[in-house]
């Protein structure tokens, strides 16, 4: 079968074993006679895919006890309001402007009291991640976007705050091994790590849960779906099953570990020809910040650019030009990602490179 080097920003490549067998039981899920999108999610099939979901995410993240696994809808665009809702509870809310999202996460804030940024590094186009903060007295919490999808940059490690700490990993959960004991509360869309669109992971300190504003309509509470098992009403079931599926893909290739260790690996090859070019690819972002996830990168002009992701298109190469707002060209090799499509994409580059210096 004849699959596209997909290197597309979100949604974007799952594991092609966990569509094989999505494909293969999906009109009969373990033995049911039915689809797993036509059964009760108050049936015991899908009591067991819930929780085996949960533990997974457990085992794989090493997620402590004393923290809650949800499943919410709505994008990580509505977590940007969810988190402000909920714990915008004092005189201010800090935000790192580490790029797009983080601003989109800051303007929801701004509806729950008075904003600022913490450190930003709109100064220098996104191309690197602050290292320097400021908080002020009355501060909420400090949201942070781990991996920045449209600029390319990502935390190497993440700073330590006095305030709680909200995390948006979108864009690189379960790419790397993190600490979930230093976040107060991560999020993530499922649709570029995880599965298709429509679920969002959310792993939050009930001792953070606790500290809620509790004056919210239901399904703005996370309140609701803690205390319900994210079952208060209809879960996004197929995409929860698409989850677990991925989960289990991801700790056959032998966990987190073994998948970062691959992620690196993949980056590295499209990096190499970037600092090989000498100057004909250049990288958005600065060599510390660079992101495993998305590799962002720009030719000597626009209409060159053009050309390279049209001549990519025409090699098989899917999904390399750059955001919509920022142009340029990326290459996003999320885990589902094939090393031997980033090997392909990197001799694509080379070769291209050869034909128009
Ligand atoms: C894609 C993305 C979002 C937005 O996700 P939606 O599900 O489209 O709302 C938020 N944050 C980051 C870091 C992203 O990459």
């Amino acid at each position: 079968m004849q699959r596209a080097y997909n290197f597309n920003a979100g949604p974007s490549a799952m594991p092609l074993e966990v569509l094989q067998e999505a494909q293969a039981e999906f009109l009969n899920y373990a033995g049911t006679g039915m689809s797993v999108i036509e059964m009760s999610h108050r049936s015991a099939e899908y009591a067991a895919l819930h929780a085996e979901t949960k533990a997974l995410l457990r085992e794989l993240m090493q997620i402590p006890d004393d923290y809650e696994i949800m499943f919410i809808q709505g994008g990580g665009s509505t977590q940007f309001l969810m988190t402000a809702a909920n714990f915008h509870t004092q005189k201010y809310a800090a935000y790192v402007n580490t790029g797009v999202w983080a601003k989109k996460a800051m303007a929801e804030g701004k509806f729950f009291g008075e904003v600022y940024e913490a450190a930003s590094s709109a100064d220098k186009n996104h191309s690197y991640i602050p290292d320097s903060f400021n908080i002020k007295d009355g501060t909420s919490y400090v949201h942070l976007t781990a991996n920045n999808t449209i600029y390319g940059t990502e935390y190497k490690s993440f700073p330590k705050f006095d305030v709680p700490v909200i995390c948006d990993m979108s864009s690189d959960i379960l790419s790397r091994k993190v600490d979930v004991k230093n976040f107060d509360l991560i999020y993530a869309g499922a649709q570029k790590n995880l599965g298709p669109a429509g679920v969002v992971i959310v792993i939050a300190k009930k001792a953070f849960l606790a500290t809620a504003r509790q004056e919210l309509p239901t399904m703005l509470k996370y309140a609701t779906f803690a205390a319900n098992d994210s079952l208060y009403n209809t879960p996004p079931v197929f995409a929860i099953y698409m989850v677990n599926k991925t989960l289990h893909w991801i700790k056959e290739q032998g966990g987190v570990d073994a998948i970062a260790q691959n992620n690196a690996a993949k980056a590295k090859l499209i990096y190499d020809v970037i600092d090989g070019s000498g100057g004909f690819y250049k990288g958005h972002a600065v060599k510390e910040a660079r992101s495993l996830m998305n590799i962002t990168f720009n030719l000597a002009t626009p209409e060159l650019e053009k050309d390279f992701v049209a001549q990519g298109k025409a090699a098989g190469f899917v999904g390399i030009g750059g955001h919509r707002l920022v142009g340029g060209c990326r290459a996003s090799a999320y885990n589902a990602v094939p090393l031997e499509a980033c090997a392909a994409l990197a001799d694509f580059m080379k070769k291209y490179q050869r034909e128009h210096e």
